[in-house]
């Protein structure tokens, strides 16, 4: 198994294990799934093998990754109900080394069905533990729902990291505190592994002093949980998803796209995660 992200364990022997990040915020609209395509995109283009879950039942990242609505079958659904996923659930894209597991029609009923299921916040990390197919994979990024429900605990439970983004408007660090505690309840009740991985700021936008309050507030009570970098609004980034591509491929060159690529940087240093063929510092 290729297991790119490296530790030390209390005896000091390097351990591996594959990254999971959940992109979560139980606000709608913040940049969940505008992040979570163009960092899985970032670290694909990095040079990592890269699966994208589509976790929500509206498909934005499916869409956004060129999967049309009537093309969306056989994806998350199956892999939270039906266990493992064949190779015919897990999609290449348009970016070299990132593969897609798109949301299908069914998705929205699966929140009911978990219900009643056994062990049903289990159901999406039993499906990645027991999949071979997806054993190839160093980085899982998982684009959750908004709202805390049963789609996005699965997320949480089967993640090792988790990535806020916090928009740049009023109101935005409310709520940030239910969202924590639910990663704390998380973490002690199902998930000892779940860590916060860092709060991104999104739709910053320099002209408007609302984002640079914004800013202080958060760094004040985060301080280094709060990612270095910031994505600034650009709409290069919102004209993307309608072309069914990243911004860092619909234009590499945009603010947006590199503040992307700069945010799957970052995540590689502070993860320290191993990129195949790239000496670092880290290891
Ligand atoms: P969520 O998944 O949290 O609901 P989205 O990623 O879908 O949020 O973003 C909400 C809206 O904001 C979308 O229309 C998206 O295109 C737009 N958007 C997100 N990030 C940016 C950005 N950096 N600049 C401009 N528009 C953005
Ligand atoms: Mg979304």
């Amino acid at each position: 198994m290729l297991c790119l992200q490296r530790h030390l364990s209390h005896s000091g022997a390097i351990i591996t294990r594959p990254l999971i990040l959940a992109v979560a915020n139980q606000k709608g609209g913040v940049g969940k799934t505008t992040t979570a395509v163009n960092l899985a995109t970032s670290l694909a283009i990095a040079g990592l093998p890269v699966l994208l879950i589509d976790m929500d039942p509206q498909g934005n990242a499916s869409t956004g990754l060129g999967v049309a609505r009537n093309q969306r079958f056989g994806g998350t659904y199956k892999l939270l109900m039906e266990g493992s996923p064949g190779r015919e659930t897990i999609r290449p894209t348009l970016v070299r080394n990132l593969s897609l597991i798109a949301s299908d029609i069914d998705l929205a009923g699966a929140e009911v069905e978990l219900v009643s299921e056994n062990r049903r916040e289990f159901h999406l990390k039993a499906a990645l533990a027991g999949s071979p197919a997806l054993s190839e994979f160093s980085v899982i990024v998982l684009d959750c729902p908004p709202g805390l429900g049963l789609l996005t605990l699965n997320a949480l439970v089967a993640a090792t990291g988790v990535v806020v983004p916090l928009q740049c408007e009023f109101y935005a660090l409310e709520g940030i505190s239910s969202l924590m505690h639910t990663i704390e309840a998380v973490r002690r009740r199902f998930n000892p592994a779940l860590r916060l991985c860092g709060i991104l700021l999104t739709m910053f936008d320099r002209r408007n002093s609302l984002s640079g309050l914004v800013e202080k507030d958060a760094r004040d009570h985060f301080g280094d949980w709060v990612f270095d970098v910031s994505i600034p609004r650009n709409v290069r980034v919102s004209e993307a998803p309608s072309h069914g591509k990243p911004v860092l491929l619909y234009d590499a060159k945009s603010p947006g796209a590199t503040a992307y690529t700069a945010l799957g940087a970052e995540i590689i240093n502070k993860e320290n995660v191993v990129v195949p063929g790239h000496v670092t510092a880290h290891v």
